[in-house]
């Protein structure tokens, strides 16, 4: 039977910074020792319980605090490494300190009934000490400390005081999730945000990307398949259907503007792809209001099982809403040699073709 044992993790925060020095990032393992830490198929899901701050939008990399922490998920995400983090759309209400299969983070007023200490934010995670498998991650926040954003060096308040900057302490706990420890911690002396002491440094460094390459290396041959719909250069508008095709895949997981990730329906019969994939369960498709996007160009990226097949830039056109109600319209339009009747459809936030002569 194999073992699951609890490891922690504990990002402790002082202004000392560490000269770089070398590659020498650390994989985590179980307390106890064993292999070292993986996610199986190089991916898992970010259940993101953060919220937004009270008085207003963040300065950087908002409005809210799960949006900075979907953009900090991004910067592990290099071409040199196959893993890929995904955050769940919708979100679902979960405790950190809890075994639940969720990966959350939160902010929490205490470290599940103890104190932060040190820490400014703490990463718990099981994992099978007989083969490494990461089963679970969860991310606390100190509730109690004064979080903001901002990149660069470390600043301080009129009175002297750190204001954290939660931007980098999130990509150092996603760095934990993935499976990183701290250098430091191994008596390495290296430039990295994997380093125990939040420092100066906002992002990650050579020696993280080194960490997350060698954990799951190289970027996977893409799966055969194609991104039908929205076409790249294209102009789309009302209620719509993100759909294609991919011959071989887990999941096909959908990034809008780098950031937004949902996870697509998939395996719809498409019998046109048999000759193709040897099989005919390959159509994905994902209903989507693009009023939701709003006006203006936009850039979808398609990931069969977090691998990047295809990706198209294409243009909505919006009447400023969400959803227009109560409006009427047809009209007659000469096109391909026939007088076309249009009319406005509300249901589909479009117009439809209603007769042709
Ligand atoms: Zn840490």
């Amino acid at each position: 039977m194999n073992q699951i044992v609890a490891f922690l993790l504990v990002s402790l925060f002082s202004m000392m910074f560490i000269p770089a020095t070398g590659v020498a990032f650390v994989r985590s393992t179980a307390s106890g020792g064993g292999p070292p830490a993986f996610w199986p198929n190089a991916q898992t899901s970010l259940n993101l319980q953060l919220g937004c701050p009270t008085n207003g939008p963040l300065p950087s990399w908002g409005p809210c605090w799960d949006d900075a922490a979907t953009d900090a998920a991004l910067h592990w995400h290099p071409p040199t490494t196959r893993f890929r983090f995904f955050v769940q759309s919708p979100s679902v209400l979960a405790t950190p300190c809890g075994s639940d299969g969720q990966q959350t983070l939160a902010f929490q007023s205490s470290f599940c009934g103890l104190s932060f200490g040190n820490a400014v934010a703490v990463t718990i995670f099981l994992i099978n000490s007989t083969t490494g498998e990461l089963v679970e991650a969860d991310t606390l926040f100190d509730a109690n400390r004064s979080w903001t954003t901002y990149a660069g060096p470390l600043q301080t308040d009129g009175v002297g005081n750190v204001r954290y900057d939660f931007h980098r302490v999130a990509i150092h706990e996603l760095g934990h999730v993935l499976g990183l420890d701290h250098p430091d911690d191994f008596g390495q002396s290296v430039q990295a945000i994997m380093n125990r002491r939040v420092s100066n440094l906002d992002t990650t460094q050579a020696d993280d990307i080194a960490g997350v390459s060698a954990i799951y290396p190289g970027a996977s041959t893409p799966s055969l398949g194609a991104l039908e719909n929205p076409k790249p250069g294209s102009f789309t508008s009302g209620i719509g259907t993100i759909s294609g095709w991919v011959c071989s895949a887990n999941r096909i997981d959908l990034q809008v503007d780098g950031s937004i990730v949902v996870q697509s329906p998939y395996g719809s019969l498409r019998g046109d792809t048999q000759g193709v994939c040897g099989d005919a369960n390959n159509g994905f498709g994902y209903l989507v209001n693009w009023n939701d996007l709003g006006p203006g160009q936009h850039t979808l990226v398609a990931l069969a099982d977090g691998v990047e097949f295809a990706r198209a830039t294409f243009t909505v056109s919006t009447f400023g809403g969400s959803f227009v109600t109560g409006a009427s319209g047809t009209y007659t339009v000469p096109f391909n040699g026939h007088n076309v009747t249009i009319q406005w459809q509300e249901s589909l936030q479009n117009f439809v073709i209603r007769g042709i002569e």
